[in-house]
């Protein structure tokens, strides 16, 4: 089984326009210093962003039929208590992933964006989980908050009582959103609390990748990385990318990390299909003395996501 362990379904009614013009910019960033032109704002929210766009999730089923993957984990994103409110509320917005999980039941899984900081954080992941289907937490620090502070803990017991994993965004971000929340070491009490809940770090931390995979050999048996986005190193240097992955399993073990994409922005790095075709053939195509086996890369792949929820292969 294939599963993408950590993507998003993008409509520009869940975000607030403070964070789509920055994107906008950092695209304009990009063209210019590859002197592949310099377009507006306007342009690259017309040309760029909004094909991205999928009101229905088609688009994102399309492409997971046209990769060979079988099920994506979805993150809702609340973001707009830090950087200014979207058009729709968090209810709504978890709503919205939730009811794509519904009409994809084979397909999706749901993560509910939360941020501890609102008045009624609880009882909204509450509604999200048993009202509209949501089936994960997804915190997003960068807005503003540490994932261990005293607020996120109300929502952390909540989520381990429901059962359901927390999967909480590692690495440096662009502005508005603040980086310094996102260091892997926020995790650590919480795995030290909360002993029933799964806690999964996004990204494998980025440049604190290292920080990460010594936190996971410590931490027992409930703290995993996703290694989305991390398309960007794979094509900027394939070796670097391949000596982090193996230096991640030989610390750790192949059994905490889960592959994913972060879509749908990082299609215009490697496409999906290319970025698994990727990792499928690590253990032929993988740098002089780097070996990884067959059984590793299914893990990360998907059995090790299909355990989190107990999915049959
Ligand atoms: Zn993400």
């Amino acid at each position: 089984m294939i599963i993408d362990a950590h993507c998003h379904v993008w409509t520009w009614d869940i975000i607030s326009d403070n964070y789509w013009n920055e994107l906008a910019e950092i695209a304009i960033d990009f063209f210019r210093k590859n002197k592949l032109g310099s377009p507006t704002v306007e342009q690259v929210k017309k040309g760029i962003m909004d094909p991205m766009m999928d009101a229905d999730g088609s688009k994102l089923i399309a492409n997971m039929d046209a990769s060979g993957v079988d099920r994506a984990f979805i993150m809702a994103l609340d973001w707009g208590y830090g950087i200014g409110e979207a058009e729709k509320t968090v209810d709504e917005i978890n709503q919205f992933y939730g009811s794509l999980a519904k009409k994809y039941p084979d397909r999706v899984v749901a993560f509910a964006g939360v941020d501890p900081r609102r008045a009624d954080a609880v009882d909204i992941l509450d509604r999200a989980v048993n009202d509209y289907g949501c089936r994960g937490l997804k915190y997003h620090p960068t807005a503003g908050f540490y994932p261990d502070s005293k607020e996120s803990y109300k929502v952390l017991e909540k989520a381990q009582e429901l059962n359901i994993p927390l999967l909480s965004h590692l690495g440096p971000i662009s502005k508005p959103l603040k980086s310094k929340y996102a260091r892997p070491v926020y995790l650590d009490s919480i795995v030290s609390d909360f002993p029933r809940l799964t806690v999964i770090g996004a990204h494998l931390g980025f440049c604190w990748w290292h920080e990460m995979v010594n936190l996971i050999s410590a931490k027992a048996t409930t703290l995993y990385a996703d290694f989305s986005g991390q398309q960007v190193t794979a094509r900027r240097n394939f070796a670097e990318f391949c000596h982090m992955l193996r230096a991640a399993f030989d610390e750790a073990a192949a059994s905490k990390f889960l592959w994913g994409t972060d879509n749908p922005v990082l299609e215009a790095v490697i496409p999906m299909k290319d970025w698994l075709n990727m990792i499928k053939e690590l253990p032929e195509n993988a740098p002089d003395g780097i070996k990884f086996t067959k059984e590793e890369i299914d893990a990360v792949l998907g059995e090790n996501a299909a355990k989190i929820f107990g999915f049959k292969s």
